[in-house]
């Protein structure tokens, strides 16, 4: 095929493989420049390709090349490279008819002596088993993961993952949460890997059971495997899924032993810790526990409020330290939540043009928890005391007198912890509850319990159980 048609196939190509903000930022507007013939026969061609900023050069450049030249090279039929040069011109616009159909606007650029390849085997996905370049989110990286207290280690570990794959810790296994952070994590990995050039996939694992249940429809299991097996890094996300399919299991179990027994580096994500996965087999969960298990949590406050100024910084905004307290105070079930706060305040105050005060943040919290609220009541301080006392088998009196032999203590700063999470009193209104204390010696038992969390997983696993119990109301 001519140089220039292989680009406009593949362009095509790519329009349909890559999600389309990528496309329209990155491809649309190029335009084939030249082919520089390599010097040796079997030496890949160059593909000269102009480009309309010096941006969009490096992020091609940097961030798209293998997917481009994959697919070029499949079109075009042998190795090739890319040069990517600024490159102005009014003709490109002009080029493209303004339709959404990239198969008709492929045939309408055709020439009369249209090459012999059909169009079907031009626009089929790539016939070798040839590595899908993962799409990662571009936001996902290590360093826009703001780290602090109870997520360092995981961070560190999650690090030195990416610069020895398969040699430290293999698999390495996150759980927790909805919101938490696994997915960036995963991500980020993925990341580093590749641009050390490794080969990486990521795959939550339901695209992992289409993919397998298409290959076996397809019969192409071969090429599944090839796939599968044909790479550095294999980042699984959301393994709760895969829980329960005997046939997706068995597969994963292949894959996943041909990876490790190969020296390649296996990640998963899974919404809780293995031994939880009920119907995951237990193959799966012993090669699962043969790895490094860590747990996500919740960052800290601290954290939280530090992970909202990294965010306004990114988009260059300001927004005062207190605004960003009382966001980090209302979020406390995930970051996700964090970033849904976040993004609706700044939304708000840019399109109202008001000024981003704590009042104003105060305010559409406000709003923005009500409705989430809505029909259940807020948490309070007494059900935290009964159900708190009541898992002790202490009353809520023992919390809040006097006594203060162990057992009732470390009952006590457990409820006071629970109080400070999840109600909405603060910490003066606390200790009235608790008998008249001070606030600080509610920060005091908040800060024991918070410490005990982090040293004591079997403390975490119980407190956690119960803060869910106080949070879906049960007795
Ligand atoms: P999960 O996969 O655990 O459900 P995600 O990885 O999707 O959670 O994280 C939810 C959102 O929170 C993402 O936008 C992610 O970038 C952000 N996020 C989570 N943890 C952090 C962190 N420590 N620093 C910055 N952003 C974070
Ligand atoms: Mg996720």
């Amino acid at each position: 095929m001519e140089a220039q048609d292989a680009w406009k196939a593949a362009l095509n190509q790519l329009e349909i493989q890559l999600d389309r903000a990528n496309f329209d930022t990155w491809l649309r507007d190029t335009v084939f420049l030249a082919l520089e013939a390599p010097d040796e026969p079997d030496k890949a061609a160059t593909f000269v390709i102009g480009v309309r900023s010096s941006y969009a050069r490096d992020n091609l450049q940097h961030r798209l090349y293998r997917s481009v030249r994959r697919v070029l090279r499949d079109v075009y039929g042998g190795p090739v490279e890319l040069q990517f040069q600024i490159h102005k011109c009014e003709e490109t616009a002009a080029l493209e008819p303004a339709d959404d159909m990239p198969l008709f606007r492929y045939m309408a650029h055709q020439p009369a002596d249209t090459p012999s390849v059909p169009l079907y085997e031009q626009l089929a996905p790539p016939r070798q088993p040839d590595l899908p370049e993962s799409h990662l989110n571009p936001r996902y990286t290590f360093d826009r993961f703001i780290v602090g207290g109870v997520n360092n280690l995981l961070f560190s570990a999650a690090q030195a993952v990416a610069d020895h794959p398969a040699s430290v810790y293999n698999p390495f296994v996150v759980y927790g949460g909805v919101g938490l952070g696994k997915t960036h994590l995963l991500q980020a990995i993925g990341h580093a890997c590749q641009a050390r050039g490794l080969r990486v996939i990521y795959i939550p694992s339901e695209a992992f059971i289409n993919d397998l249940v298409a290959a076996i429809r397809n019969r192409t299991t071969a090429m599944f495997r090839d796939k599968y097996r044909s790479i550095d890094v294999l980042l699984v996300d959301d393994i709760q899924f895969i829980a329960g399919k005997e046939s997706t299991q068995e597969e994963f179990f292949h894959t996943f032993n041909a990876l490790h027994t190969f020296n390649k580096q296996i990640v998963i994500a899974s919404d809780r810790h293995p031994r939880q996965l009920e119907q995951l087999e237990d193959r799966l969960r012993s090669r699962f526990e043969g790895g490094l298990v860590m747990d996500i949590q919740l960052p800290e406050f601290e954290t939280r409020v530090a992970i909202l100024e990294s965010w306004a910084q990114e988009r260059g905004i300001h927004v005062a330290r207190s605004v960003c307290e009382t966001i980090a105070e209302r979020a406390h079930t995930s970051i996700r939540e964090l970033e849904g706060l976040f993004t609706q305040i700044v939304a708000k105050t840019q399109l109202s043009q008001q000024p981003l005060t704590r009042a104003t943040a105060e305010r559409i919290v406000e709003q923005y928890e009500r409705p989430r609220q809505h029909g259940k009541a807020r948490i309070t301080l007494e059900q935290v005391l009964n159900m708190t006392a009541d898992h002790h088998e202490l009353t809520p009196k023992d919390l809040t007198g006097k006594r203060r032999t162990g057992r009732i203590n470390h009952a006590r700063q457990i409820a006071m912890y629970l109080a400070r999470e999840i109600t909405d009193a603060s910490l003066p209104q606390i200790g009235d509850a608790f008998g008249g204390r001070s606030h600080t010696t509610v920060l005091h038992g908040y800060n024991k319990v918070a410490e005990l969390m982090e040293e004591d997983d079997n403390f975490r696993y119980e407190l956690m159980a119960l803060r869910e119990r106080i949070l879906r109301g049960e007795d």
